[in-house]
């Protein structure tokens, strides 16, 4: 206990360290961190062992930048092959933890004391400088029933570090009772159930829910959310881009001019369909790596995602490169007969923006076929939504593509408690 208190300590002073450096310095403590990591990968765990030998090169080939695209990128699918050939031999375990596997593939990560608190860090951190008093406020998760805190750690008798957790899965009802009971003063979650509670608040009136921070990840975040969440709850919400494999890796700042990377504990390329890097402003796929995972590193990793980078500081002031936006998994963009691809940010707010749509999903079966699940507000009827959503598709699909949309009475969450807006089954 004492020696996780000391740990946690140092991890958290050091990286409020660096947020305060410049942009330079922060790459410095980056270049530093990929070199050790990778030199300890080489020497430690076999799997990195032989991907380096079947391409001929070790990690003194790496000498700048540009060379760490030589390293070639890895998959989940890889590390569930490799078993414990992707952990280092000479790490203590601490912690386990398990992908939430939207995709199907569960994936075991495998963290020493360190790694971990490191990963908690960077959620915290992010937090913190949003306005987050870590000797004062009650947070309370919103999530499936894991990440629900189980008891109460011994320093949040004095008040320190306060959480409490809530599982999506109940009924609305218990829910609200919950928050009116715990009265947090931040909430952390999905922006899917953050939005049915805000929904539910708004209809029934109900008064004294008044958390002052709102943090959302895990979920594409669209912008009629964050607008009904911001007015139920009059805040401003933040939002954070986190993964399992790489902690909270970038989050938005009150400026909102895009999510801050965290440069000191991830290395975050974009790169194209041929593993090039993209440009600014370019949507490219996610590969990271984790700059604090010893026990099993994680080295230019591809996370499935899409997402926009800049290249671009913040005008708050904080170091480190902005994300313009996070584009969605790559699975779940809508392919067409000719090849393209139409991301989810785009018909995400295209559905959002029919009256009456409370919750949706869209499922792509087929190239020419997609049908939208619906649940309606109760004071519309299913034929104005369905004619809405309709006339919205016709616009950017025109006849290519065959739309159902049906009304149901729920949609239902996967194990991890997301919500998935869109899915394609191509
Ligand atoms: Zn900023």
């Amino acid at each position: 206990m004492i020696k996780k208190a000391i740990t946690t300590l140092k991890v958290l002073q050091t990286l409020q360290n660096n947020i305060r450096l410049k942009t330079l310095e922060l790459q410095r403590i980056q270049k530093k961190k990929f070199k050790i990591l990778l030199n300890h990968a080489y020497q430690n765990v076999p799997f990195y062992r032989r991907l380096f030998e079947s391409v001929g090169m070790s990690p003194e080939d790496i000498k700048n930048y540009e060379d760490i695209s030589k390293i070639p990128i890895t998959t989940k699918l890889q590390f569930q092959k490799a078993e414990e050939e992707a952990i280092a031999r000479n790490i203590d375990i601490w912690a386990e933890h398990k992908t939430s596997g939207s995709t199907g593939i569960r994936l075991s990560l495998f963290f020493s004391m360190e790694d971990a608190l490191y990963n908690r860090g960077t959620y915290e951190r992010a937090r913190i400088e949003n306005g987050l008093r870590i000797l004062q406020d009650v947070l309370l998760y919103i999530g499936n029933p894991s990440i629900i805190p189980n008891g109460k750690k011994w320093y949040e008798h004095f008040r320190v570090r306060r959480k409490e957790g809530l599982n999506v899965f109940e009924p609305l009802e218990v829910q609200i009772k919950k928050l009116e009971k715990v009265k947090p003063d931040a909430l952390w979650g999905y922006p899917s159930g953050i939005k049915l509670i805000a929904t539910a608040i708004e209809e029934k009136t109900i008064k004294g829910i008044s958390p002052r921070l709102i943090f959302t990840a895990s979920e594409l975040l669209d912008p009629q959310t964050r607008n009904l969440i911001n007015s139920v709850f009059n805040v401003d919400l933040i939002d954070a881009y986190v993964a399992e494999e790489g902690g909270c890796m970038a989050w938005e700042c009150s400026k909102h001019e895009g999510y801050h990377m965290n440069m000191d504990t991830v290395l975050m390329e974009f790169v194209d369909e041929n593993g090039n890097r993209v440009g600014a402003g370019r949507k490219g796929k996610v590969v990271i790596t984790n700059l604090q995972s010893y026990a099993m590193p994680i080295i230019r990793y591809e996370l499935g995602d899409y997402a926009i980078p800049t290249y671009r500081e913040c005008s708050c002031g904080r170091p480190g490169y902005l994300i313009k936006s996070i584009e969605g998994r790559c699975d779940d963009f809508i392919k067409l007969s000719d090849n393209k691809s139409i991301s989810p940010r785009v018909v995400v707010p295209i559905i959002e923006s029919v009256p009456g749509v409370s919750e949706f999903q869209l499922v792509q079966e087929k190239v020419d076929e997609i049908v939208v699940y619906i649940v309606k507000k109760k004071e519309y009827r299913d034929t104005q939504i369905i004619g809405g959503i309709n006339k919205e598709f016709k616009k950017i699909f025109g006849n290519h593509i065959s739309v159902d949309t049906k009304i149901v009475e729920n949609i239902s969450r996967e194990r991890s408690g997301k919500l998935r807006s869109v899915i394609s089954r191509i």
